[in-house]
């Protein structure tokens, strides 16, 4: 059978053998088929041969030439460079190579030489430092370093050339017994080259089009493995009924009159979605993105709401307790006058009440619960729970989602809406996220004034502390947030606590100082931060606790200390805590940048209020498996796909996808039905790595 071929230990290869089957489990090469699929990380394109007279600073590229003259010697600090001169006929370029005597006697006046390399200019003309060489005759066209050569990324045991042998033989001896997962008909309709084609082109291309044919095709497979995974899951999730919530426009004006204020288009467009799914009998299974500050609050109030009256009980959860503390405190007020049995649990909260208030929650006397993670501890369970909204979703994994949803009452499951203020690039929407339905605000509410921000340098830092100073005297507050707490965890940083009696001892003497980090007791916690809503402090200095959520209308100033230790997603969410009135707001960036990429990051900060802009950029300065932490939210890694530059290979992907998932369970089309039984069997080990959620 040819699958026991591919499954074949690659120490049984010729030439392999326990040793070197040991480096290569090192990279996650351990059968055949590993192999077949360990793709090159780059290629190096050796197909054309290039005047010299064409190239340019920057070009990596192959030329034949005769060597015209040689010279070695050595530099001052005795390192040994050999040079030499190689002429084509179209120009000249000089050839260095440092550091290889031996290089000397390789090479003779009047050889015919490829050299392959990067070309630089060095005082007004070319040349080539270290390039690779072979030596030919005046006929040879492109020898044994012809072609598009694979590189790969290894260990530094291995070699590329050896490797490249390995891979040569193995590919020569075994990708035609690579199976085909695809029908005729996906492939015929997608173009796509035969699997076997794809495997040999991906390793050794005969030219440029074959090898991104391969590619093209390589990544449609590695996604639609992956979609289909997510067409089960979202299946599996529909399948179940939800609850058919009634919300008559009596219960619609009640919840509306509720509000200080009018809802803007974009709240009352996603009202409208999140209306609908409501009402239908499929559970809802939404993302509710809006930049920081865009009201998403409100809008979870609308579904939390018109849950309760219909009877259920509803979850309101936050990832901190001061979040979840500062959600309570609005929805008290949003509140007042309706008649919603509400309560707060956290993990923090004293053991007695909690034991009561998770007995109350029991017994159905509660409507609304607001709280931490705390709500999917197991002692907790609900009488009728209908709903459950998420906020800061980006804060949570794919595992809590559905523990939470675990807790839904009876067979059916609750509704579920998540919110984020961290946009959801494209591409990931089809992926990460590629199980839930998705609205966006994408407004703020009137009268905002975008925040202006700005770099403080070391010697400006006093006049921005003055400038701090006139904006409380003109009534205003302000956060100064640090990246650490205590000095116990220094690493040569201005800690939290010295630095705030510093602030408030000396540059802010006279002004009220609150202390605010996550080692305090949750209540304490919470009383500074109702205190600082009720302006007793006028200036709040605080870790990055404050982060996601916070919304104080009167702080108009964030001055952040060492910005460039906090990554731009952080940066954003806290500049999103100001800016919410009609007072200008102010960002300060305090802090040296010494790294390029904090300097990127603070630039981007300087540049745009945008969160959707910071959010792609975020994604590309850090890849998307740190975008979102990889495990926690089941993002696979993919091998060749790429998650942000092939969005047309994954909008093809998903469709199939689902498509697939969709005809292969009604049972008329049974080739379909074969096609996803095989692709089930065969990938379940990964699906099931990707169900985890
Ligand atoms: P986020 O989307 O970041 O969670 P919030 O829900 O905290 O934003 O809302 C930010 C601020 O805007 C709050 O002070 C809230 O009361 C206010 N707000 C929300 N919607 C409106 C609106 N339609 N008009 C005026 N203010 C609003
Ligand atoms: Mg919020």
């Amino acid at each position: 059978m040819s699958i026991s071929d591919l499954d074949k230990s690659i120490q049984y290869i010729k030439g392999v053998g326990p040793k070197r089957a040991q480096t290569l489990g090192r990279l996650g090469i351990h059968t055949v088929k590993d192999l077949l699929y360990y793709f090159p990380r780059t290629y190096q394109d050796r197909s054309r041969v290039e005047k010299i007279s064409n190239l340019k600073d920057g070009d990596t590229a192959m030329v034949k030439g005769i060597v015209i003259n040689i010279k070695s010697f050595r530099t001052r600090g005795w390192k040994s460079v050999f040079e030499a001169s190689v002429g084509d006929g179209t120009s000249m370029l000089q050839i260095k190579w440092f550091n290889r005597p031996y290089q000397s006697e390789v090479f003779q006046v009047d050889d015919h030489v490829l050299l392959y390399g990067r070309v630089s200019l060095y005082k007004q003309s070319l040349q080539m430092v270290n390039p690779e060489y072979e030596i030919v005759t005046e006929e040879d066209s492109p020898g044994k370093s012809a072609g598009i050569l694979p590189v790969y990324s290894l260990t530094e045991e291995m070699k590329q050339l050896s490797f490249r042998k390995l891979v040569q033989m193995v590919v020569d001896e075994y990708s035609h017994k690579v199976e085909e997962v695809f029908t005729d008909d996906i492939i015929k309709k997608r173009k796509f080259v035969p699997i076997t084609f794809a495997i040999k082109n991906i390793h050794f291309p005969d030219s440029m089009e074959n090898l991104e044919e391969s590619k093209r095709r390589l990544k449609y497979e590695e996604f639609f493995l992956f979609e289909t995974a997510m067409a089960l899951r979202k299946r599996g999730i529909k399948e179940v009924s939800g609850y058919k919530f009634r919300i008559g426009q009596n219960v619609e004006k009640h919840i509306y009159k509720l509000f200080p204020f009018e809802l803007t288009k974009s709240q009352q467009k996603v009202i409208r979605e999140i209306h609908e799914d409501m009402c239908s009998e499929k559970p809802m299974n939404r993302l509710l993105q809006g930049d920081v500050g865009s009201g998403k609050t409100a809008v979870a109030v609308y579904a939390l709401l018109a849950a309760v009256a219909n009877g259920f009980q509803t979850a309101f959860m936050a990832p901190t307790e001061i979040l979840a503390e500062q959600h309570y405190r609005t929805l008290s007020v949003f509140l007042k006058k309706a008649e919603v049995e509400m309560l707060l649990l956290t993990g923090g909260a004293k053991t007695k009440i909690k034991k009561e208030n998770i007995e109350r929650i029991k017994q159905g006397d509660i409507d609304l619960i607001i709280g931490t993670h705390a709500l999917i501890d197991k002692g907790v369970e609900f009488k009728k729970l209908g709903l459950i909204v998420i906020d800061e979703q980006h804060k949570f994994g794919v595992m809590q989602r559905t523990r939470l949803r675990q807790k839904g009452y009876d067979k059916h499951e609750p509704d579920v809406l998540v919110m984020t203020a961290t946009p959801i690039p494209r591409s990931l929407s089809l992926t990460v996220f590629g199980d839930l339905d998705i609205s966006t605000i994408d407004e703020l509410p009137p009268g905002r004034t975008p925040v202006e921000t700005y770099r403080v340098p070391a010697k400006k830092e006093n006049d921005a502390y003055r400038f701090i100073r006139k904006e409380i005297e003109k009534g205003r507050q302000a956060f100064v947030v640090f990246p650490l707490v205590d000095e116990s965890e220094k690493l040569d940083l201005k800690s939290a606590t010295v630095e705030a009696e510093r602030l408030r001892d000396k540059v802010f003497s006279g002004l009220n100082v609150g202390l605010l980090h996550g080692q305090l007791k949750p209540e304490l916690k919470d009383l500074i931060m109702s205190d600082f809503v009720k302006h007793k402090y006028d200036i709040l200095v605080s870790t990055i606790v404050i982060e996601v959520g916070i919304d104080v209308p009167n702080a108009t100033v964030m001055a952040i200390e060492h910005a460039e230790r906090f990554g731009l997603a952080q940066l954003h969410q806290l500049r999103g805590r100001i800016g919410r009135s009609e007072h200008q707001s102010y960002c300060l960036l305090f802090g040296i940048q010494k790294s390029i990429e904090s300097r990127q990051r603070i630039n981007i900060m300087l540049e745009t209020n945008d969160g959707f802009k910071i959010a792609e950029e975020d994604l590309k300065l850090r890849g998307p498996g740190e975008f979102f932490g990889t495990r926690q939210h089941g993002l696979p890694e993919f091998k060749i796909g790429d998650i942000i530059n092939d969005y047309d290979i994954i909008k093809l992907a998903r469709a199939d996808a689902f498509e697939l998932v969709k005809e292969g369970y009604k049972s008329k089309d049974s080739e379909k039905q074969i096609l996803l039984k095989k692709i089930i069997e065969k990938f379940k080990d990964k699906l099931d790595l990707i169900n985890t959620g």
